[in-house]
This record gives C-alpha cells, structure tokens and sequence, in this order.
C-alpha cells in the first residue's frame, strides 16, 4: 500500500504547493503548456535494497515526486530495475511498471534527479552522498554517515523543522544540498519526547529496543540466530540512539546544532518480528506532571497539521488506551507506517514515567522519513 493510497490522496498537478519563486528553474520544476506544474524528478541511490524498495513503493504515484532514476552497486548496474532486484522484492506490492524497466545506473553515473533518496549500504554511502550533493543534488539520506555532521541536519519536520536552516550553511553549490533521517529506532524516541521535551523538559531517558528483522536489510540475521530468539546486541545502534536523540532534539543557533544534554541509555535487541520496531522507554521529566498532561501533550502534537504535505500523518503520535497496545503487527502500519503509537503510560519507581513505542522501521524509521523531508524541504522552498 502507498502512502498516497492510505491518505486517499489522488494524484493533481494542482496538488503541488505554491511557490513565490517561478517554477521554470534548474531545480527541473517546469510548468507545462497547460500550466500544469510536473513532478520533481528524483532518483533513488540504493534503490535495490530494503529501504530502497520501500522508497520505489512510496513513491508510486506520489503527487510531487517521480522516480526517473535508480542507483545500485556495480552488480546490479546496466540491469533493469527488474532484473537487478529480483527475488530480493519482498513487499507485497508489485514493482510499479515505469520503475521496472529504468535501467540501473552505477555510482558516479551522471544523473539527472533534482532529489536522491539515499538507502546505500553505509560502506560506501558516505562518499557517493557527497559526491552528488557536490554535483548539485539535494540529497537524502537514510544512511548513518553524516547524521552526526555538525553541519547536516538530522531531521524530523515535526520535531526540529528550524535545523533545516543548516543547509544555508553547507558548501555545496548549484541547489545541492546534504539532509539526513534518523536511525530507524531513534526516530520513534524523538518523536515521543519531542513534545515532552519542549513542554516540560526532559531529564533523563532509558529505552529497551525490540527490533524488527527488516532493519538489518537482507537477507539481515540469519533465520537459525532469531527464530525464537532475542539477540541483545545490534551493532553501533545503541550509541546511535544516545548521540541522535540529543543532536534532534538540541537547539539551533548561529553557530550550529547545541545538543539536548540530559542523557539517554539504549539496550537494543532484535527480536523475531518482521517490521515495526517496540520500545519500552522510561524517563524523568524536569517539571513535575501528571498522567493527563503527557497524555494531552503527545494528542497536541501536530505541527505540521496545516502545511498539507503528502506523507505527513495527521495525528503523528497516537496514545492506545488498552493495557496490551502498541504492538508492532497491529500499530506499525498506522497512518501509511507514518505515525507512532504509544501507550501503557504508567509511573517508574526509578525514574518517573514509563511507556511503550512502536513505529514502522523501514517506513517511518527510513523512506518515509526522507521522503517527508524532501517534501518539507519543497514546502519551505528549498527544492
Ligand atoms: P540493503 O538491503 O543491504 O541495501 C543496500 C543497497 O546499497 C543496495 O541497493 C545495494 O545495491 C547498494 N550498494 C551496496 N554496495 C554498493 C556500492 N558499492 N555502490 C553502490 N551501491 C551499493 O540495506 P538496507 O537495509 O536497505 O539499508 C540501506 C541504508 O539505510 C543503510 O545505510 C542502513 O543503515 C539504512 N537504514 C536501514 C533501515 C532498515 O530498517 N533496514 C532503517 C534506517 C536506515 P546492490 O543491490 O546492487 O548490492
């Protein structure tokens, strides 16, 4: 299911925001002689993988953006889109028709996407990135690499929109540009703390992660190490759910990102599920609350309500009631994989509040989540 099929969103031209800058740019915004605006050309780099085939599902018949390129390693370039990825197709949907016969390009590849939606394997991510925001492309980025780049913002639209203003100040020329998501588990905690953070303060967080299979790619653990099993250890992501959450949730000055201080501890398992990342989460707030006010704080929550963009859910957090929510088969999909959902909101006897948290690990927590910057990123006039 596409995000534009879960919004029941049909495709207009006129769907596209209004700009104040004229629309015939090297941006590849041009009108066409009915003055009918066309979508921005984008390519996906990566766009073999696992959340590179969630980028090629979401966005078929996206109302702003049209696949015209896909980029993959040396393997699978010079290949159709089809042949290249195969038997790796592991979403229910099929192939949509216009990507399958795009032929792959190999990195380095002149290409011609105003947009690249990166889902590279991190080995080589970091470089290729670059590269083609040098070259004048607005990148964006699901892989590690420069998430922690003083000049790169690690976004969330909903949560730290202002730090998109560090792409005033990146090097690159031409409209390029270099915007990153966060880790897949670290999304669904900023997300939650977000509005916690900014009304009442956040002190300190502990999060026990259970994540989906679907977020070591594939064929990712081995089925004889998960089936029935618990791994409790995934390389580097505790550290990456400690130093993101902070830089997220940090403050932007003239001067840069300055990082949210109160500490956060990660325990990261992976764990039989196949999408849709849990997390138990408890924390102690700086100002003394009750039940309700969390509970009104995360309903509130919804800042992007009136910009109308395509991917953005319209209630990003939602709180269950019932004692056994969320759970990732019956909450990860909720608002097209776009919206978190928390719940079991009770006191800690060590810190102050515990909770629990799922969001959709290759939805929210990687395409989605680029493609929702790139089109906030259309919204405030960047591309
Ligand atoms: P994956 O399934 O292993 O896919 C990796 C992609 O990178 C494939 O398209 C592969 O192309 C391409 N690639 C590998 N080596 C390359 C090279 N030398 N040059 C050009 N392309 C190359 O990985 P994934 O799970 O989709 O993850 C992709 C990125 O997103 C990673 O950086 C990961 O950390 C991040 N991420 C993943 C998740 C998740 O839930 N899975 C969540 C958030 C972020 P070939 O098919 O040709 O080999």
């Amino acid at each position: 299911m596409t995000l534009r099929q879960t919004r029941g969103e049909p495709y207009h031209p006129r769907s596209m925001p209004s700009r104040k800058r004229a629309v015939t740019t090297s941006s590849g915004r041009k009108q066409n002689a009915s003055g009918a605006r066309r979508k921005i050309p984008v390519a996906v780099l990566g766009g073999t993988g696992t959340v590179g085939q969630r980028f090629v599902q979401l966005l078929e018949g996206h109302p702003w953006f049209e696949i015209i390129e896909i980029l993959a390693s040396d393997q699978s370039a010079g290949r159709s889109y089809a042949e290249a990825v195969g038997s790796r197709w592991k979403l229910t949907t099929r192939i949509p028709a216009d990507v399958a016969k795009l032929r792959v390009r190999a990195p380095g590849d002149k290409l011609q996407g105003r947009v690249l939606f990166s889902a590279l394997d991190a080995s080589v991510a970091g470089e290729i990135e670059h590269e083609y925001a040098s070259r004048g492309h607005l990148v964006s980025s699901n892989a590690r690499n420069h998430r922690m780049d003083p000049g790169v913002p690690l976004a969330i639209p909903e949560v730290n929109r202002d730090h998109l203003k560090l792409l005033d100040l990146q090097p690159y020329k031409n409209g390029g540009g270099l915007v990153t998501n966060p880790n897949c588990s670290t999304i669904v905690i900023a997300i939650a703390l977000a509005p916690l953070h900014q009304a009442f303060g956040v002190d300190a967080a502990i999060v026990t992660t259970f994540q989906a299979t679907s977020g070591a790619g594939y064929p990712g653990v081995p089925s004889l190490d998960i089936l029935g099993n618990v791994v409790p250890f995934i390389s580097g992501e505790e550290e990456k759910i400690e130093s993101e959450t902070q830089k997220i949730l940090g403050r932007i000055g003239p001067k840069g990102i300055t990082h949210a201080e109160f500490p956060v501890s990660a325990l990261c398992h992976r764990v039989a599920v196949l999408d849709g990342h849990q997390m138990a989460i408890s924390l102690r707030l700086k100002t003394r609350v009750s039940k309700k006010r969390i509970l009104d704080a995360w309903e509130g929550f919804r800042p992007l309500r009136k910009l109308n963009l395509p991917s953005a859910p319209d209630q990003p957090i939602e709180a269950r009631p019932e004692n056994d929510r969320p759970q990732p088969r019956l909450d990860a999909d909720r608002a097209g994989g776009m919206g978190i959902t928390v719940g079991r909101l009770r006191p800690c006897p060590v810190l102050e509040w515990k909770f629990e948290a799922v969001g959709h690990n290759t939805i929210r927590g990687a395409a989605g989540a680029a493609i929702l910057n790139a089109e906030i990123l259309v919204r405030d006039e960047r591309i």
